[in-house]
């Protein structure tokens, strides 16, 4: 697995969030076999697409150290990923199944599993400067996609931009002033969102199909898988 663990990233062990260290402590008791740990981005700091979700969940990324895998969520992202050439080999839901990411990264706005799923706000606030940095890094990037409002919200506040002048909309593509890439919106891909009906695979496809024709247009074709 390749990831970007670095002097800019969250230790396994941060403490700067005392509720998700607190949660953090119950889940080594209760899943001693668990990662449980801040979950670090997976893929390459040269990508040209960065995927930011929300937060690891309980029985996904912070079971298995990766972010997306092993719970709903991830089954939609990497099949989609793999779908729009983003991807080499098989989502198999571990660590250790070899997927490799081509040109994308994913990350999250919250490197620790939150109670609930749902980081308050001290926990996105803190963490948003692990966010920042892990941008900052990406030289070659050209399109960063948020999956739901808080993941947009945080990365808008970690780019300095002002919420009104980039609003969480899904499909919604915004023009980062001054940066060669642009944000792209869609709601988040959770078992939640989609038993609803909120978001529909064919939605979340339109929003893959807008990016990667944006990605086509700088020259970063990724060859259908
Ligand atoms: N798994 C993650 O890593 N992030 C999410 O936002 C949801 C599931």
């Amino acid at each position: 697995m390749v990831n970007n663990q670095s002097a800019d990233e969250p230790p396994k062990d941060c403490d700067l969030c005392p509720r998700l260290v607190e949660f953090r402590n119950a889940n080594i008791e209760t899943y001693p076999e668990y990662f449980n740990g801040a979950v670090p981005p997976f893929g390459s700091h040269d990508a040209a697409f960065l995927v930011v979700g929300l937060a690891p969940g309980l029985q996904g990324a912070n079971q298995t150290g990766r972010p997306f895998t092993g719970d709903y969520a991830g089954d939609l992202l990497y099949a989609t990923l793999e779908k729009f050439g983003f991807s080499n080999g098989k989502y198999a839901s571990s660590p250790d199944d070899g997927l490799e990411l081509r040109q994308t990264a994913i990350t999250n706005a919250v490197r620790c599993v939150p109670p609930q799923n749902k980081p308050i706000g001290a926990e996105i606030r803190t963490c948003r400067s692990f966010l920042a940095n892990q941008i900052r890094s990406m030289n070659n990037l050209q399109a960063i996609l948020c999956l739901g409002r808080i993941s947009h919200e945080s990365t808008v506040a970690a780019l300095g931009l002002r919420q009104k002048d980039a609003p969480f909309s899904h499909g919604a593509k915004h023009k980062v002033p001054g940066a060669a890439f642009s944000l792209f919106d869609s709601y988040h891909c959770s078992r939640y969102n989609t038993n609803t009906r909120r978001l529909t695979v064919a939605m979340f496809e339109e929003v893959f199909a807008a990016i990667s024709r944006d990605l086509e247009a700088h020259g970063f074709a990724p060859a259908p898988a």
